[in-house]
């Protein structure tokens, strides 16, 4: 069976990933900052491996590239993110705060794909995902604000768009997914779907990807969103 890699799977969004692709056999790397006091991954069944893995430290991301490099991984899904902090108003801005979630927003997903390329390369199916956002979208902003989270995941699509010109040669797709307004601790109580939908959609996207959809911003619904 494929094997899929699966970044901030402690809860929300990317437990619910690791949730699905057991149901369906696959084995499933879960990684997260402290998977062991996550309760979530704990009551998962299934062929798992659970590793510790902060991706804003890359010293512990190529840590453990190395220690799975007997690994093939088919799909490779960054999730791991941030809002950062609340208080994104005008005169109001955490610039301290901005540059951290830049690093775990824009900057770890990049280098945890640098980190495994190799074992993608060498698997079946040779997928990526980012796990972005619409309110990276510039031609949807229309109520403006948010400057910290809306940037970072503006440049989290640059840094993917490039990575998936550069990856053709290697045969390798670009998933760049909008998982919609999604009921977890970030989207929060009033969202509009719940985690289950939305992955299932997402899983759907990225096994339907195709060398004309690679770098695309889609929705988790498979639908083009703006840039
Ligand atoms: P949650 O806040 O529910 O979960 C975030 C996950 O990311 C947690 O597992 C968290 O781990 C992990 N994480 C944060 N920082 C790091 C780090 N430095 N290293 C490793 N893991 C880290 O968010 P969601 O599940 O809702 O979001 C998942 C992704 O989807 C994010 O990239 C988010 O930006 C994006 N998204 C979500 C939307 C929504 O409506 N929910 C809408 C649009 C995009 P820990 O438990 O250790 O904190």
């Amino acid at each position: 069976m494929p094997t899929v890699l699966i970044t901030g799977a402690s809860r929300g969004i990317g437990l619910e990933f690791c949730r699905q692709y057991l149901d369906d056999g696959w084995r499933v790397v879960a990684t997260g900052r402290d998977p062991k006091n996550s309760k979530g991954l704990t009551a998962l069944r299934g062929d798992l491996l659970v590793q510790a893995l902060d991706v804003g430290n890359h010293e512990a991301v190529d840590a453990l590239a190395a220690s799975l490099r007997r690994e093939s991984i088919d799909v490779l899904i960054n999730n791991a993110g941030v809002y950062g902090p609340r208080s994104s108003a005008l005169r109001n801005l955490d610039y301290a705060g901005w540059g951290e979630v830049f690093r775990i927003n824009s900057m770890a997903a990049l280098k945890v794909s640098e980190a495994f390329l190799d074992h993608v390369a060498r698997s079946g199916q040779k997928r990526i995902a980012a796990l972005t956002s619409k309110m990276g979208s510039m031609a949807d902003n229309r109520s403006g604000g948010s400057y910290v989270y809306r940037s970072s995941k503006a440049a989290l699509n640059a840094v993917m768009k490039s990575l998936s010109v550069d990856l053709a040669p290697r045969g390798i797709l670009v998933g760049i997914l909008h998982p919609g307004w999604v009921r977890t601790d970030m989207g929060g109580p009033g969202a509009l779907i719940d985690a289950d939908v939305s992955v299932a959609g997402m899983r759907k996207v990225i096994a339907g990807l195709t060398p004309e959809t690679s770098g695309a911003f889609l929705n988790y619904d498979g639908s083009p969103i703006p840039w």
